[in-house]
């Protein structure tokens, strides 16, 4: 068996961020493992601007964004080792498989830093046969960017979130005609510039409080039918968004779970309930912008640094208390960062027993949209998050 210092579980930027941080620091021996045959995570096939603000401090698009953050991190000594999926951890010891066949490797620090996807069509338990053309952003991205290929003529965005803006973006890149967006909720849930600059000035109907209830087609899909009986011609159906981290991993590992968010519970600085074992990026809070991911990295590399010198570990790591319609709060590079499950207004309120830490003007909160606090919580604090008033 090889060892490692820190053995880190996904080269995305909160993988990246963390390992480079680490090597910079001067840790011996750090290796990330990719499962896929590019370093880089999700921005690799996210075409578009937007990454970067805050780690890079300039904006850049997905791809060239991915490219920096592999380039530093090779700059810094970090190994990377891609086509290869981690398969468990357990007591510093680290099973993998690649092409070569399973390996394992001792690891004095295990970071977990697996993302997040999009729940597919199947887990939104959407019934119909299985025909060619249903996709979520993810993979309709993985298409058009990485493998250039086409997607269909006329397709049917599901969800009103910031994906689904970027999905209809990257369906016209692609020359396919959006035929509507689809959400069951009363409105969209994104930014007007963003809707306007995209579904917007192309016309795309946004059809509200409507679901797809049944995908049609045996070989290629022929339309959807919406929850009040609407049928759409469409090829393609693009499921976006409805973010669920890739938690298998840590679940098989045994760490606790986030009952909403579904993501391992872990502290400000990505400590979990087992010592050694730190989880960052997307799969603690889905999904974030990459920026904040990899400054979540670089910040619990400290922590990391930490536990290898000193090996003390908090007796408990708790998750905040949340109170509906708050569905979870998780910690960020930044404060707190949490989602209601509704449009609700009032104010968000923090606390420490009776102690109020922090309140928020009263206002419109969405749902599916990032509402950051900019509360630095003690990693055992207990925190109370509600409304003051609930409107709806
Ligand atoms: C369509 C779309 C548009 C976006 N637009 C923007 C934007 O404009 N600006 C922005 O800042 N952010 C944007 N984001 C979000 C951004 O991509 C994510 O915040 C960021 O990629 C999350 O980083 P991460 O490291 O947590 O996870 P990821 O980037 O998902 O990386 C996780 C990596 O872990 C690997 N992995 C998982 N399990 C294993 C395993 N068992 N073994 C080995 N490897 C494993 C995966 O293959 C993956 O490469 C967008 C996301 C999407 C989907």
């Amino acid at each position: 068996m090889s060892a490692a210092d820190v053995v880190v579980v996904g080269a995305g930027p909160a993988g990246l961020g963390a390992a480079t941080e680490l090597r910079r620091r001067g840790v011996g021996r750090v290796v990330v493992y990719e499962r896929e045959l590019q370093p880089g995570g999700v921005p690799r096939h996210t075409a578009h601007l937007g990454y970067g603000a805050r780690d890079l401090h300039r904006i850049t698009t997905g791809p060239r964004y991915a490219a920096a953050m592999v380039r530093q991190a090779e700059r810094a000594g970090v190994e990377i080792e891609v086509g290869r999926t981690v398969r468990s951890f357990a007591d510093g010891t680290v099973a993998t498989t690649g092409a070569d066949g399973p390996a394992t490797v001792h690891a004095g620090a295990v970071l977990l830093a697996t993302g997040v996807r999009e729940r597919p069509r199947a887990a939104r338990l959407v019934p119909g046969d299985r025909p060619a053309g249903v996709l979520t952003t993810g993979a309709l991205q993985q298409f058009t960017t990485l493998h250039h290929q086409r997607v269909g003529t006329r397709a049917v965005v599901v969800g009103a979130e910031h994906v689904s803006f970027s999905a209809v973006l990257t369906l016209a890149h692609a020359g396919c005609q959006v035929a509507a967006m689809v959400t069951p909720l009363p409105r969209h849930q994104s930014y007007a510039p963003l809707r306007l600059a995209t579904a917007g000035r192309r016309r795309v109907p946004l059809l509200t409080g409507v679901d797809v209830v049944e995908v049609v087609g045996r070989t290629r899909v022929e339309a959807v039918v919406l929850t009040d009986g609407t049928r759409i011609a469409c090829d393609t159906v693009v499921f976006t968004g409805d973010w669920v981290p890739d938690h298998e991993l840590a679940r098989a590992g045994g760490l606790p779970m986030l009952p909403h968010a579904k993501s391992p519970v872990a502290d400000a600085t990505g400590r979990t309930e087992q010592p050694g074992v730190f989880a960052i990026g997307n799969l603690v809070h889905p999904a974030e912008t990459a920026d904040l991911c990899a400054l979540g990295g670089r910040a619990a590399a400290l922590s990391v640094m930490d536990w290898l010198a000193l090996h003390d570990w908090p007796t408990a790591v708790r998750p905040i208390e949340v109170r509906p319609p708050i569905l979870w709060a998780a910690h960020t590079a930044r404060g707190i960062t949490l989602r209601v499950a509704e449009f609700v207004e009032g104010r968000i309120e923090c606390r420490v027993g009776d102690e109020v830490l922090h309140r928020t003007k009263h206002r419109l909160w969405t749902p599916n949209r990032a509402i950051h606090l900019p509360l630095a919580a003690n990693a055992s604090t207990r925190i109370l998050l509600s409304p003051v008033e609930r409107l709806q």
